[in-house]
């Protein structure tokens, strides 16, 4: 799992300060520094931890949506009734409820952590006074690292108007790099928000550090385009093909050198976490007319080497090599190819989880080693321990174990329709007043209007048109709702569901399944 695609049959990793100090071979006696070092004896295979380039975090306290038909882009679905009531209605109302926001963080950060995520895109909070951050916790936020060799990433959800392509590649000039959900859906219009864009006239400096989200709308020519200015992109397979019944042109993608991420969007279109979003791949890939288009190296590659690549991030993390960080997850079992071994994984087969040297989530036996205390969770019926300690943290989080989050999450959604009613816990400041304790919501990518421009604001951008679809002026019909499981393994209906999605190729369910077994 180095750089060079090595993969070693018995190795030991030395750990120190967060960093992988050395690398040595079972039996061997370990450097001077370890003599004294707790060894962990997995027996299971040792993998880089996964990066994931997009996901809606917040939005993962929801269940996989039954899309009621095929979609053509992101604007067809966004503002129906079906989709406020189940989706944008729901976190419209957790979102603005500060009291549920630390539950929120802690549940959907856990649901990372029990899918072997290590890194993904943070949480935005926006408070009272109108200042917008991102929440700093337990899983690296390729958003906001605090630290000066992983540069973070910027990104933006909304689509970039026609008029607007000088003063956003402004913006991308001033990044390390831009993730940007680009030609979301199939239809000419979707394909319009990639012309819009003029990527012909970019110098290649600038144009190089766009990494396009989604993709699907793109044509041939595109493509061409797109791979020769060096611009990557990130692929959510189950999130397009469930709404649209097509993905990204991921053969020719790959063909044109164009380097491909991966991430899984959020849980009501897309998989609970990498973990599903690696099957998913796979799957598509190896039902690919033609032929696979992808190995299953290729495919793990896509949440570490190839994810790391696309932030600048491959001298620290995304391999495990002796001077990287130690993000990495190990999965039972090391007799079979070792692609194969996290390919059929389940959340059950995570043995552990490190974040910067640090044992985040996995067997107790394994955790006790280290960290001597952390929290019980029970992964498909087997016992975890989660640690969620950080010297960081915000303290409304801090005080919340998981449990008490799931209940409190649990609790709302069952009891939205009164949580709707309630007013608004604390009025707006006006503008430029200060407050002294700040009460922080959720900043809503999509569909909150929350009356601040999202995400990076381009210079002479109309606000309106920086915001995501504005909630019409009718309430959204809200019903008691179930929280989403925090993993497959978890989840009875998980599979069951995704068989009844219209729009999926008839491959798909059954693949989940076996891949799941
Ligand atoms: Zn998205």
């Amino acid at each position: 799992m180095d750089d060079h695609s090595n993969v070693l049959a018995d190795c030991v990793l030395y750990v120190s300060k967060g960093v992988i100090s050395a690398i040595g071979k079972g039996g061997e006696a370990p450097p001077a520094d370890f003599e004294h070092a707790p060894l962990l004896d997995t027996g299971g295979t040792i993998y880089p931890g996964l990066i994931e380039l997009h996901n809606h975090l917040s939005y993962n306290v929801l269940r996989l949506w039954a899309v009621p038909q095929l979609y053509a882009n992101r604007d067809t679905w966004a503002g129906t009734p079906a989709y406020r009531s189940l989706i944008s209605g729901p976190m419209g109302v957790l979102g603005r409820t500060p009291s549920l926001v630390p539950a929120l963080v802690r549940f959907v950060e856990c649901k990372c952590l029990l899918g072997g995520v290590t890194t993904s895109q943070g949480i935005a909070l926006y408070s009272d006074a109108g200042i917008r951050h991102f929440y700093r916790g337990i899983v690296r936020n390729v958003e906001q690292t605090d630290d000066p060799k992983l540069p973070n990433a910027l990104a933006r959800i909304p689509d970039v108007a026609a008029g607007s392509s000088d003063a956003f590649w402004k913006e991308v000039e001033k990044a390390h790099s831009f993730l940007l959900h680009l030609s979301e859906g199939t239809n000419p219009s979707a394909r319009k928000h990639f012309t819009d864009l003029n990527l012909a006239g970019v110098d290649p400096a600038t144009a190089h550090k766009l990494v396009g989200i989604h993709c699907v709308a793109l044509e041939a020519s595109d493509l061409e385009l797109f791979a020769s200015k060096g611009c990557s992109m990130v692929w959510s397979p189950l999130s397009n093909l469930l709404l649209y019944g097509q993905t990204a042109h991921i053969a020719e993608l790959k063909a044109a050198k164009v380097t491909i991420g991966i991430g899984s969007d959020w849980s009501p279109s897309g998989s609970k976490n990498l973990l599903g979003e690696l099957k998913v791949a796979q799957l598509y890939s190896k039902n690919a007319s033609g032929g696979p288009i992808f190995s299953d190296e290729e495919i793990i590659a896509l949440a570490t080497r190839n994810a790391a690549a696309i932030l600048g991030w491959e001298q620290e993390i995304g391999s495990l090599e002796t001077g990287k960080r130690a993000d990495l997850i190990v999965i039972q079992g090391s007799n079979k190819d070792p692609y194969a071994t996290l390919l059929e994984a389940n959340e059950r087969s995570i043995e552990l989880v490190v974040i910067e040297g640090v044992p985040r989530a996995g067997l107790s036996k394994h955790l006790s080693k280290f960290t001597g205390a952390g929290e019980e969770v029970a992964v498909g019926g087997e016992k975890r321990l989660v640690n969620l300690a950080q010297e960081t943290e915000n303290p409304d989080v801090s005080k919340l174990t998981l449990a008490q989050a799931t209940s409190m999450l649990e609790d709302a959604l069952q009891n939205l329709p009164d949580l709707a009613k309630a007013p608004t816990p604390v009025a707006a400041l006006a503008p430029g007043a200060k407050s002294v304790h700040p009460t922080w919501k959720l900043a809503l990518d999509e569909i909150e209007d929350t009356h601040f421009v999202l995400r990076l604001p381009l210079a002479g951008e109309d606000v309106a048109s920086a915001r995501g679809p504005v909630e019409a002026a009718a309430p959204p019909v809200l019903t008691p709702l179930q929280l989403d499981p925090l993993t497959v393994a978890d989840d009875p209906d998980f599979l069951g569901s995704i068989a009844k999605e219209p729009n999926l190729p008839p491959y798909l369910a059954p693949g989940l399944t076996e891949l799941y077994s």
